[in-house]
């Protein structure tokens, strides 16, 4: 069954719908585009047909380019790709001059696009190339060329037909941003022309096709005199455009994503030539990127694995778990956020806290946020009211009859959160999993005041919850299978991004973070300084700075976790200099963004304003600097050997989950495609030569850990040996 099929009416149009069988949602595979080219060529030749018209068969036009067919062109090499780059240029160039006439730029057939709903990437360059694009006037279809979140860019010719079309500063948004807009909005930026009412969609797609005139179908850049909206590079107006947005690209990417700056390039280059040799540049830069392993990794890990996590790749096999009525225990910062997440996916929820007024603060926050989504349009009266219609917020354990899960997010004290999981399974039937949203108490420990061991689980939310996408599920000694399933079909439900892991001290996400701010800390104690320390970080692709980030989860949170780790491990606690800044900064009074004072400065309203002068006297600076490189390996592998510890012993057993968990739950640089995915970029070769430096001059936190060494010596990677067929990619 092919994925493109042509009729002809007898008013001599010719339809192509394209209608991927396997799938729910369309997506282009190079088999399909050589499809599309011969329907295309059939239709141009049968001189019965006056025009075409380029339709889906399903709600949604298409999701884009089959990401796993851009991850398995790259073992073609440069020449490969690139070449069959220039073959789909080749056939969209085709639908645009549809038997054009190139000297008269007469007689070509009309072709046009009707989207009856989403149209990312491919979906959206296949209906640049043609004359016209009429779309359903369908609010929830998005519209727009996401690529560059990926790690690679529109190489289809969406990058020089989009900059062609609106201009360069028109199309940043769309293909710098990723930006994806509704039907309505797509027409008002100029990205589509038309939008009509979804039942007159083909209706209206063959009338324009029918009385489409020769000039309909000159493209701007094919028409004599054409010039570049907004003005070319080198023009008085274009000029200052091309600088304003290369130094955007580089303030927001730090110059680590390959991407970003190909596009530019593309861009840039692409103005100065004629429309075909722009595509060849498009081309070129498009085949440095994707041979560029920053965008196979990402791809790999924020498309490829994430997705197979979402779909239940580590999925016990049992019957669904979907959860139709849910409690949340503690209405405090994270359970506000659960609720709202939770009523949001349509779950009934009852919402306790331990008085009326907590619980009702914890409803509130719904109401706050539903309240910010109707000020931007995106939340309708009806909406709010049935979101908050959802959420019973009360302080009676009796509401939980009939609830199916339960999240705790009270107190981090192993007492009261005992107390609560007595008092819950009073109140709730025997098939009832039990979560806990601790951050740092180990699951099994808990799971000793249940009466249910096996239905005990942790289910690890981060902050905020409404915007944070990762979600941890830990398994304690005894959870056993079901509440695993129903843990990941809640995650499911309030569509976010699952990775589960064993029981050990702070899980996955917490026990790599808390190293990364400690090194920064620990650089402060040593005289390096903060500034060099926070923009290493950034420069290597980390959202935020150690520094920056302490100052975000507040101060005094890090020194509890500090008095907790210390009391654990007593004469091994590794951590004493670390302590000396984090406890003077918190007798201080500076316990972060939330007290307007930590390692930065703030001003009243709260904005931040720049380092700390103080700090500067209290830990005087080293005349001598170490490297930029220095710092960042410092940063960098603080967290990498935790992962790879976290592999070692078993806490991880997958590495797409370490990889993606990284991504999603902290911000590991992101270019990277997660810790592991870094890892094999390197070499562990390479790798373990670093941490013998490293541990030689800072420590023996910074040893290699026996498996990296181990791989080392056989020129292993991580997902050569752990990815198997499942994380191959
Ligand atoms: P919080 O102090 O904002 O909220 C806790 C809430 O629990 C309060 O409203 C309190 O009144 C309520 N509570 C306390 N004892 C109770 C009881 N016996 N019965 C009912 N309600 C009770 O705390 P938070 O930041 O929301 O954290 C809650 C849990 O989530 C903790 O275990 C914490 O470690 C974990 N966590 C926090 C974060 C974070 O960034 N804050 C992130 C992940 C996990």
């Amino acid at each position: 069954m092919t994925d493109f099929t042509m009729t002809k009416d007898a008013d001599g149009v010719a339809t192509i719908t394209w209608d991927v069988k396997s799938k729910s949602m369309n997506v282009m595979s190079t088999e399909a585009f050589a499809a599309l080219s011969g329907l295309v060529d059939e239709a141009l030749a049968d001189a019965s047909v006056k025009g075409i018209i380029i339709t889906s068969g399903k709600k949604d036009f298409a999701g884009g380019m089959d990401l796993n067919v851009i991850a398995k062109m790259r073992a073609g090499g440069a020449q490969a790709i690139f070449d069959g780059v220039m073959q789909m240029h080749h056939v969209l160039r085709k639908i645009e001059r549809a038997g054009m006439d190139p000297k008269t730029l007469k007689g070509a057939k009309p072709i046009v696009a009707a989207l009856p709903g989403t149209a990312l990437g491919i979906g959206l360059e296949l209906p640049l190339a043609c004359h016209r694009i009429i779309a359903a006037d369908n609010p929830k279809a998005k519209i727009g060329l996401p690529e560059i979140m990926v790690g690679i860019f529109p190489g289809a010719g969406g990058t020089t037909r989009l900059s062609r079309k609106l201009g360069a500063m028109m199309a940043a948004p769309f293909l710098l941003e990723g930006k994806l807009s509704d039907p309505k909005s797509a027409k008002g930026a100029g990205l589509i022309d038309e939008v009509v009412a979804a039942e007159d969609l083909l209706k209206r797609a063959k009338e324009w096709v029918l009385s489409a005139t020769e000039a309909d179908l000159v493209k701007p850049w094919d028409a004599k005199g054409y010039k570049l909206p907004g003005g070319a590079p080198y023009s008085a107006p274009g000029f200052p455009t091309f600088v304003g947005a290369s130094a955007m690209v580089h303030g927001k990417t730090m110059g680590v994503y390959p991407a970003a700056r190909a596009l530019l390039a593309a861009v840039y280059e692409g103005a100065l030539v004629p429309f075909d040799t722009a595509l060849r540049i498009e081309a070129r830069h498009f085949t440095s990127v994707l041979m560029n392993p920053s965008s196979s990794a990402m791809i790999r890990s924020l498309f490829i694995n994430k997705e197979a996590l979402e779909k239940g790749a580590n999925r016990p096999k049992v019957a669904d778990q979907a959860v139709k009525k849910l409690g949340v225990i503690g209405a405090g910062m994270m359970g506000a956020g659960i609720a709202y997440v939770s009523a949001n996916a349509g779950i009934e929820v009852v919402l306790i806290d331990s008085t009326q007024e907590a619980a009702d603060r914890g409803k509130a926050h719904s109401s706050d946020l539903l309240d910010k989504g109707m000020k931007r349009g995106k939340v309708t009266a009806e909406k709010k009211a049935e979101v908050l219609g959802r959420i019973t917020a009360t302080t009676d354990y009796a509401a939980l009859a009939g609830v199916d899960l339960v999240v705790e997010a009270v107190f981090e004290d192993p007492k009261v959160k005992a107390d609560v999981t007595h008092k819950v399974e009073a109140a709730t039937g025997a098939d009832c999993i039990y979560a806990t949203n601790t951050s740092t108490l180990p699951i099994t420990g808990l799971a000793a005041a249940s009466k249910r061991p096996d239905e005990f689980i942790g289910i690890h939310f981060f902050s905020p919850v409404d915007k944070m996408k990762l979600v941890e599920i830990i398994r304690g000694k005894k959870t056993g299978d079901v509440a695993v399933a129903k843990a990941l079909d809640f995650v499911r439900q309030i569509r976010k991004t699952p990775i589960v892991v064993n029981d050990a001290r702070f899980f996955y996400a917490n026990r790599c973070i808390i190293p990364y701010i400690n090194e920064g800390i620990r650089m402060v104690a040593e005289g390096v300084e903060p500034a060099l320390v926070e923009n290493a970080a950034k420069l290597v692709g980390m959202p935020l700075g150690p520094l920056q980030l302490v100052d975000e989860t507040s101060i005094d949170l890090g020194v509890k976790i500090a008095k907790a780790t210390k009391a654990a491990m007593g004469d091994d606690y590794p951590d004493e200099a670390v302590d000396h800044v984090l406890f003077w900064m918190a007798d201080q009074g500076r316990l972060g963004k939330k007290a307007n004072a930590g390692f930065y400065a703030y001003s009243d309203k709260g904005e931040r304003l720049g380092l700390w002068e103080e700090l500067e006297h209290k830990y005087p600076q080293d005349k001598m600097q170490p490297s930029l490189a220095d710092v960042q390996h410092r940063l960098l592998f603080a967290q990498v050997l935790e992962a790879v510890r976290a592999l070692e012993e078993g806490v991880l057993t997958d590495i797409r989950e370490g990889d993606v968990g990284a991504i999603l739950g902290w911000g590991f640089a992101p270019w990277s495609g997660g810790p592991f995915s870094w890892l094999d970029i390197i070499g562990a070769g390479r790798a373990v030569e670093i941490c013998r430096g490293l541990s030689a001059q800072f420590g023996p936190r910074f040893h290699a850990p026996a498996l990296l060494r181990e791989m080392a010596e056989k020129g292993e990677t991580f997902y050569g040996r752990f990815g198997g067929e499942k994380a191959a990619a």
